[in-house]
């Protein structure tokens, strides 16, 4: 592919489903800048940390650029025969259902379409489903309960139009970062816009909260009923919206009718004051929209939240109209994408339904498939368990870490390496699930490939190649459709360009569409290569050259929902106690993410501006429960469930409630010792939906009792660390690594030279009595790495040492500062890293405001942080705020 340095490529961010829209650069020097694409109707031009550092993430380290087979590197015909082979061999020996697909909301949507009509249509088996059934599988099933189909009825522009935004288990100022900066840019605007934030934790979220309900974990169900029974009882329904285009509305109502406040307040764990305030709130409140995520989604009774949620919208008429609804965010970048082409395994394409025998039919007339999947296929948890068991033996995984993200991850592990035949299509050499793979298929990256993607708001964006692809890594669509060509079904998958599989599939949308489906692009239809090419954001069912802003792209408002009687159905819905602590596991651990990683890590943890944020896995604690564990802050400790245990450092804090802790999902075995937190997660799942409940298991707690803790900054990357706790993570002249361990008798020398080398230049302070270690090494001027070890965790400011790698230290002062472990007097410590994009620390924001800095704005003028992306906004307030409380005392 030939670059044009000149020219700005309009692209799509890879990271959440907010979807924003990215213009990148490739200097003369080969150097890649992105920005924020003011014209994308997703984020006008704002983008969050993780996306103005894509350019960080996109270098060739650790990539994985050619086929091999069982480590062997193999031409991409062999790889590919080996594949088809294997699969048609399997296929005919013990039938289409015992081979599968697992793929990934990473996907392009023109890669999840050729997947899946290769599975469903010409395998003949619905084995495929994708790692977005453990992020929004709940919202689907709620919504096609509800509405008769999957469908997203409001857009981003109501979050700016509501009066009410009730946020329900959604961390948006970290996990949708662009979303909460227009939220809080609409509410500069017009202050009287409330919001209230339903989640067990305070979040940064709860920055911009007026009322923040710190629910029991699982609650959501309870709260909701509630609600529904207080708008009947005071009078705060739309009664001709719910005659005209609703059923089910008293048998709902009814349900909800047999919890009174005192058993809302019992199951939500708030105060009857707390829920009369919220309830009345919502009720009085027209222009209210409910935003929900993966706090919803990723429970065991994840539908029934949903449709919780919506009964409330339904019964109020809040549906569909400028500034009110109910409103599914999704954690993938393509997740809406994989939903648009059936890529699940009970799903069918272009929102068709796999269970009903005239779509089955429709789509089969359409591909002209020979042998039809006849019923659903397994759903993630179920398809790991049959390849545990045995029922797949030919399993291929596409984009996605299952080793990590699975709950009951070491059980998924233990299956996929007894499995007698996996393929992984992927882009990095080495990951968790990478390394048990008998065929590896080298993927192209983000910035490397075409393809389309949708966002939350259901617009469809294209991703744009700017770069070339590296080494032999292809797309995988090309991948796919190859391998449907060796077994023999060339002929309907010939597709030479995405343009042609993007026309297909919308051609699809439109096949025998006489509106009775919500998604049809089919205006798309007859699309060719220069048009695909500029193709332009848009929203469906907008079609093309409509406004963009118009109410044609909401649905709802007036009924004409996608149910045979083109009715909303409310769903009865009775909270069910859940308890599942007991007096071995007593805590509930609530698992989700951190501002600057995204998933497994496998981009962000490249970058060394995303990587200082939080440099290693943790544990939020409360006070109370941290004093009755004998746990104190920046203590090393073990998590265990009945499943597996992880070792992470304990964060203790006020924010997290009691009798509950909150880990994020990031660390995996190639940046930490013990950090799969799925290892602890139990494979429970929705009834309805089949989404995995990875938001609450029951553990317990207790102290690492180390011998000694370390940190160590170097240049190369450690190989494997001897130690008991270890957490590396990128800074800019290298790497950075936590290190905890169970006994004090070690050679420290001979640790350090392991793990950054020996070199004939080092400089050694040891104080055994104290238990104190510390060893530097250097290469000619620059240092190669530098270790203190000491009895409790390590007082070193790891923002300095990091920075240690770049400078020079020719002088014996230099030298001795490193290993005193500080700064000179004129350096004085940053502290953690606040602001990623200009690397400013918390000690920098609180010596700001001693010195007379009390907002953000002068906080940004002072020390320019929180004036690029903004997702540390939240932060710096709470800096500010923890002063003025300190200064009130
Ligand atoms: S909010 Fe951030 S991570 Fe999400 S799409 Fe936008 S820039 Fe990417």
């Amino acid at each position: 592919m030939e670059i044009d340095a000149a020219r700005e490529v309009r692209t799509t961010c890879p990271y959440c489903g907010v979807g924003c829209g990215v213009l990148a650069k490739v200097a003369a020097d080969g150097q890649v800048s992105v920005r924020g694409d003011p014209d994308h109707p997703a984020n006008f031009g704002r983008l969050c940390s993780k996306g103005s550092a894509l350019a960080e993430t996109i270098d060739l380290d650790g990539r994985l650029l050619h086929p091999e087979i069982d480590g062997r590197r193999v031409r991409w015909d062999e790889a590919l025969d080996r594949v088809a082979s294997t699969f048609s061999q399997t296929i005919a020996e013990h039938g289409p259902d015992s081979v599968a697909f697992y793929v990934s909301g990473q996907l392009l949507t023109e890669d999840y379409y050729v997947a899946n009509k290769l599975m469903k249509g010409f395998v003949g088996s619905a084995n495929i489903d994708t790692n977005s059934r453990l992020c929004m599988a709940s919202s689907v099933a709620g919504h096609r309960r509800a509405f008769g189909s999957d469908t997203v009825p409001g857009t981003y522009e109501d979050l700016e139009l509501a009066d009410l935004i009730v946020l329900v288990g959604s961390n948006l100022a970290w996990c949708h970062p662009v979303l909460y900066q227009r939220i809080a840019a609409a509410r500069e605007k017009r202050p009287e816009m409330k919001i209230v934030l339903v989640d067990p934790r305070r979040t940064m979220t709860a920055d911009i909260a007026d009322m923040h309900l710190a629910i029991a974990p699982d609650g959501d169900v309870a709260l909701f009923t509630g609600l529904l029974a207080y708008l009947g009882q005071h009078n705060a329904l739309d009664r001709a919206y719910i005659t005209e285009h609703t059923t089910g509305f008293d048998r709902a109502l009814f349900a909800a009718s047999n919890l009174d406040l005192a058993g809302v307040a019992e199951a939500t764990g708030l105060s009857e004051d707390e829920l009369g305030r919220f309830y009345s709130l919502f009720a009085r409140t027209e222009k209210t929209v409910t935003v929900y995520s993966q706090g919803v989604n990723q429970s065991s009774s994840g539908t029934d939240k949903v449709n919780a949620i919506i009964n409330c919208h339904l019964a109020t008429g809040r549906i569909g109209k400028p500034g009110a609804g109910p409103f599914s965010v999704t954690g993938q970048p393509n997740a809406m994408g994989g939903r648009e082409v059936g890529g699940m395994a009970n799903m069918l394409a272009a929102h068709m339904e796999i269970e009903n025998p005239a779509h089955r039919a429709r789509v089969r007339r359409f591909w002209n498939a020979p042998s039809m999947a006849e019923q659903p296929g397994l759903k993630a948890v179920d398809m790991f368990k049959a390849v545990g068991d045995g029922r797949i033996k030919a399993l291929w995984i596409m984009a996605t870490n299952p080793v990590d993200s699975m709950p009951d991850a070491d059980a998924v592990e233990a299956a996929i390496k007894a499995c007698p035949f996996v393929v992984v299509s992927d882009v990095l050499a080495s990951t968790d699930t990478v390394r048990h793979a008998h065929v590896r298929l080298p993927a192209t990256a983000w910035g490397e490939k075409d393809g389309t993607v949708t966002n939350s708001e259901r617009r469809i964006s294209r991703q744009r190649a700017f770069l070339p692809a590296p080494g032999e890594a292809r797309p995988d669509w090309w991948i796919v459709a190859e391998v449907a060509r060796l077994m023999g079904f060339g002929e309907w998958f010939a597709h030479a360009t995405p343009a042609e599989i993007f026309a297909e599939h919308a051609a699809l949308s439109a096949y025998e569409n006489d509106g009775a489906r919500d998604f049809d692009i089919g205006a798309y239809a007859g699309i060719d290569a220069e048009e695909y090419d500029a193709l332009a954001p848009f929203q469906w069912p907008e079609k093309d050259g409509q406004a963009a802003r118009s109410p044609s792209t909401r649905f709802f408002a007036n009924g004409n929902f996608y149910t045979p009687d083109g009715r909303a159905r409310f769903i009865p819905i009775r909270p069910v106690a859940e308890t599942r602590t007991d007096e071995k596991f007593p805590l509930i651990l609530n698992t989700g993410r951190v501002r600057d990683h995204w998933h497994t890590m496998t981009r962000t943890g490249k970058s060394p501006r995303l990587s200082q944020h939080i440099a290693e896995p943790f544990v939020e604690i409360h006070p109370a429960d941290a004093q009755h564990f004998g746990i104190g802050d920046a203590d090393i400790v073990r998590i265990s469930s009945p499943r597996g245990e992880v070792l992470v450092r304990a964060l203790v804090t006020s924010r997290q409630r009691q009798g509950s802790l909150f880990a994020p999902m990031h660390w995996t075995d190639q940046f930490a010792a013990k950090g799969r937190l799925d290892a602890l997660t139990a494979s429970l799942t929705d009834p309805v939906s089949g989404q995995p409940a990875l938001k609450h298991v029951a553990v317990r707690i207790e102290k690492f009792a180390a011998k000694a803790f370390g940190f160590a900054v170097m240049r190369q990357r450690p190989a494997p660390v001897a130690a008991t706790y270890w957490a590396v993570a990128k800074c800019r002249g290298g790497w950075r690594v936590e290190l905890a361990f169970a006994d004090d008798d070690i050679d420290w020398a001979g640790f350090a030279a392991a793990l950054f080398g020996a070199s004939p230049d080092m400089l050694a302070y040891h104080d055994r009595d104290a238990g104190q270690h510390r060893i530097a090494a250097f290469d000619g001027e620059r240092l190669a790495g530098a270790l203190f070890v000491a009895p409790g965790p390590v007082a070193v400011s790891r923002g300095w040492a990091a920075e240690q790698l770049e400078e020079t230290h020719a002088g014996q002062r230099e030298r001795f500062r490193i290993v005193a472990g500080r700064a000179g007097a004129e350096r004085p410590d940053a502290g953690a890293t606040v602001c990623s994009c200009f690397s400013v620390g918390a000690n920098q924001i609180a010596a700001a405001v001693a010195a007379g800095c009390t907002t953000v704005a002068s906080i940004g003028e002072t020390l320019k942080a929180g004036t690029n992306c903004g997702s540390c906004r939240a932060e710096i307030r709470a800096i500010i705020e923890a002063r003025r409380v300190q200064a009130a005392e």
